[in-house]
């Protein structure tokens, strides 16, 4: 098991561009499941293969175990990943697929058994060493390439949208066994994904990047409760939480903060505003609405609003309604740098 830090850690492509991964100081826990999310181009995968030894940094340093790795080989690194396509050999049944990382170290036969058993037994596919990849599910094969994986008992776990070939069914399931395993062997994991539900489901601590650069670290909570800036606070959500502007700042409430009132008010100070529902989307358990703010600081402003199917009559297009806003469920950010501010007034 080991910890992994980064610092200053950078890569730039091509000489003057803006780095790819930009100054990068993180620091995993112990048996920590760490989810890297991000947009596209973020620079997640580019930093997960410098941790693994895969790609070069351009500068900055790389601690694993409190070692400094960035001269070691992948294989000196003690770490096993993952990726999107993980391939499997096809030609090779599924207890040569997973022991051939052993095999390839020269590890003896009867211990390659034992590792394949124990790696197998984790993943609940004993039953399925006989067979060739072909004859595999998609979940299935996915379990035989995390076996590979961790037949050699790697120190760290680098995961890098292993689930993304999945259907979605079968990703929900695959995420909860993800989930159960990295708990039982306990090793540190680090996990990219642009999915949002996944990182929040999965992760012990998010780490939101954005443009190379960590926008913040935090628990799926204080990302998504307490989001550092504008980009955090509209990339965690969904429908996004409202930034509406309002003197130097910006405003920001959460869809499912912002509902008729009569619907489960808070304790505490609220705000009420005047909302011109223009049109809305039946999804079963909810309702979305799109809308205009009637009068006050917001006058004319679009906002979006998640209520409960339970709370839904008489919320029609067309129809105008006075909604609330819990003032604790209120988020300022500063309008030039976009970074959370304390509070300021809250409008009216
Ligand atoms: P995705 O979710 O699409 O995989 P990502 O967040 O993992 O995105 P990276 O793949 O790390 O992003 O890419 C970060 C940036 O670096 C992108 O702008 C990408 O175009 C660039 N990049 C990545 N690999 C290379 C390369 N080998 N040569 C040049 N530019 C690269």
């Amino acid at each position: 098991m080991a910890v992994v830090e980064t610092r200053k850690l950078t890569k730039v492509f091509k000489r003057g561009n803006v780095g790819a991964v930009n100054n990068v100081d993180l620091e995993s826990r112990e048996g920590e499941f760490l989810v890297l999310l991000g947009p596209s181009g973020s620079g997640k995968t580019t930093l997960l293969r410098m941790i693994a030894g895969l790609e070069e940094p351009t500068s900055g340093d790389i601690l694993i175990g409190g070692r400094l790795v960035n001269d070691l080989t992948p294989r000196e690194r003690g770490i096993a990943m993952v990726f999107q396509s993980y391939a499997l050999y096809p030609h090779l049944s599924v207890f040569n697929n997973i022991v051939f990382p052993l095999k390839a170290q020269g590890v003896p036969k009867e211990r390659r058994q034992k590792q394949a058993e124990w790696a197998a037994s984790l993943l609940g596919i004993q039953h399925l060493f006989a067979r060739k990849p072909r004859e595999l599910s998609g979940g299935e094969r996915q379990r035989v390439a995390l076996a590979r994986a961790i037949v050699r008992e790697p120190s760290l776990f680098l995961l890098d949208e292993p689930l993304s070939n999945l259907d979605a069914k079968l990703r929900a399931s695959a995420r909860e066994e993800l989930e159960q395993f990295q708990e039982r062997i306990g090793t540190t994991t680090i996990y990219v994904t642009h999915d949002q539900v996944e990182a929040m489901a999965m992760g012990d601590r998010v780490v939101v990047m954005s443009q190379g650069v960590v926008r913040q670290i935090g628990t799926p909570a204080d990302v998504y409760d307490e989001p550092a800036d504008t980009f955090v606070a509209t990339f965690l959500g969904s429908p996004p939480m409202n930034i509406l502007p309002f003197e130097e700042t910006l405003v920001g409430f959460r869809p499912e903060h912002f509902l008729p009132v009569g619907v489960s008010e808070r304790p505490g100070a609220s705000v009420s505003y005047s909302y011109h529902i223009d049109h809305s989307e039946y999804l079963g358990a909810e309702l979305v609405l799109y809308g205009v703010m009637v009068g006050g600081a917001f006058d004319g402003m679009k906002a979006i609003s998640r209520v409960p199917s339970t709370h839904a009559a008489g919320l029609t297009d067309g129809s105008t309604h006075t909604f609330w806003v819990g003032a604790s469920d209120v988020k300022f950010f500063d309008r030039v740098t976009s970074k959370r501010t304390t509070a300021s007034r809250l409008p009216s």
